[in-house]
């Protein structure tokens, strides 16, 4: 039977997988993009962003992630929505099989399906995810109107997102298990003049409770060992992200926290033929325009490879 073979296969669709489909498929490359859930990754989940160049006046994550998704398309990037669960290697071929047991056959293969949000991982949190508990300040932040939130984090994602939900909230305390923010400069000046957030510092949550929905938090004094409740109507988690890295298992070579490693220049991983962009990438810079960089440059590596292939 024929067999259907890509010369590029792209596992995820934020801004690096993007960038990878409208590079290859541009390069005149048979490209597929696989997503599990829809395109934009991350950058999805937010509302402005306003460190993309281009956009002078920022754009909203949703937007950016349609016309990226639209751009890779129309040089045709094919889009193929399942979850990936393995990769294998068979006769100088690359076999990607999806959750639903279907399997693709590629001739290189660039891995960008980045990373996911971190859970605090204590008792009543899932229990609460969507009756409270949110990961996703654009998706929620309108359900908080006029209530006094929690965000737990203090890097920039808690900043930058803690500053959205004043847009809506009475009250955003930020509770940050330091002394000091890790957020850059300018967010930290924001969020520290802010007249609608405060800070509860050295303090982590230990649990989340209330009947239905949220309503209290017991917090930890981490330099006392004190507990004490917090009342609160909400609690937006930004405390980091981990790799998506599940499907490759020791494909490629991934670092002690699981990103793969990849060289920062010719995105190859430790198998020819396969590379990494974006988030998913060892040491990568986690922004949106660094994601879409390494996801050009991974494209144009996997273009040699294949033309060194035809030639040899
Ligand atoms: C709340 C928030 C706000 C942010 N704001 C900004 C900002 O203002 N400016 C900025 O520059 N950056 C911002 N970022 C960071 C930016 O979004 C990321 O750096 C960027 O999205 C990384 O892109 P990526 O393509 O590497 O990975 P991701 O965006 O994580 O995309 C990976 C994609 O792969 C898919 N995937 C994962 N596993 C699989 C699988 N097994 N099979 C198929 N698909 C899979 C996922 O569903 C996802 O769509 C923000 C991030 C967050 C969370």
């Amino acid at each position: 039977m024929d067999k259907n073979i890509w010369d590029v296969a792209i596992i995820g669709g934020g801004g690096a997988g993007l960038t990878a489909g409208l590079y290859a498929s541009r390069a005149n490359l048979k490209t597929c993009l696989f997503e599990k859930m829809s395109s934009g990754g991350q950058i999805a989940l937010t509302d402005t962003v306003e460190n993309y160049p281009g956009f002078p006046e920022g754009i909203t994550g949703p937007e950016i992630s349609a016309k990226m998704e639209e751009q890779a398309k129309k040089y045709g990037t094919e889009f193929i929505l399942e979850e990936v669960a393995k990769l294998e290697e068979k006769n100088s071929q690359f076999i990607i099989r999806t959750s639903s047991g279907k399997e693709y056959f590629s001739k290189t293969i660039i891995l960008a399906s980045g990373a996911s949000f971190r859970r605090m991982g204590v008792p009543g949190e899932r229990e609460f995810t969507g009756r409270g508990v949110s990961y996703c300040a654009t998706c929620d932040g309108a359900f908080f109107k006029n209530k006094a939130i929690a965000v737990v984090g203090g890097g920039d994602s808690a900043l930058q997102e803690g500053i959205f939900l004043t847009r809506f909230a009475t009250q955003v305390h930020v509770i940050h298990r330091r002394d000091k923010l890790r957020a850059s400069p300018i967010l930290q000046t924001r969020a520290l003049h802010h007249p609608k957030i405060d800070f509860i510092w050295n303090a982590v949550v230990e649990s989340v409770s209330g009947s239905g929905k949220v309503e209290n938090l017991k917090l930890k004094d981490v330099n006392t060992n004190q507990t004490r409740d917090f009342k609160t109507d909400g609690v937006f988690v930004f405390i980091g992200h981990d790799p998506e890295t599940g499907y490759i298992g020791d494909f490629v070579k991934l670092d002690e926290k699981k990103y793969v490693i990849a060289d920062p220049v010719t995105m190859e991983t430790s198998r020819k033929g396969v590379f990494a962009a974006g988030e998913i990438r060892t040491g990568a810079v986690k922004q949106l325009v660094t994601a879409c960089g390494e996801g050009c440059a991974a494209a144009l590596q996997a273009q040699y490879y294949l033309e060194n292939l035809e030639q040899h």
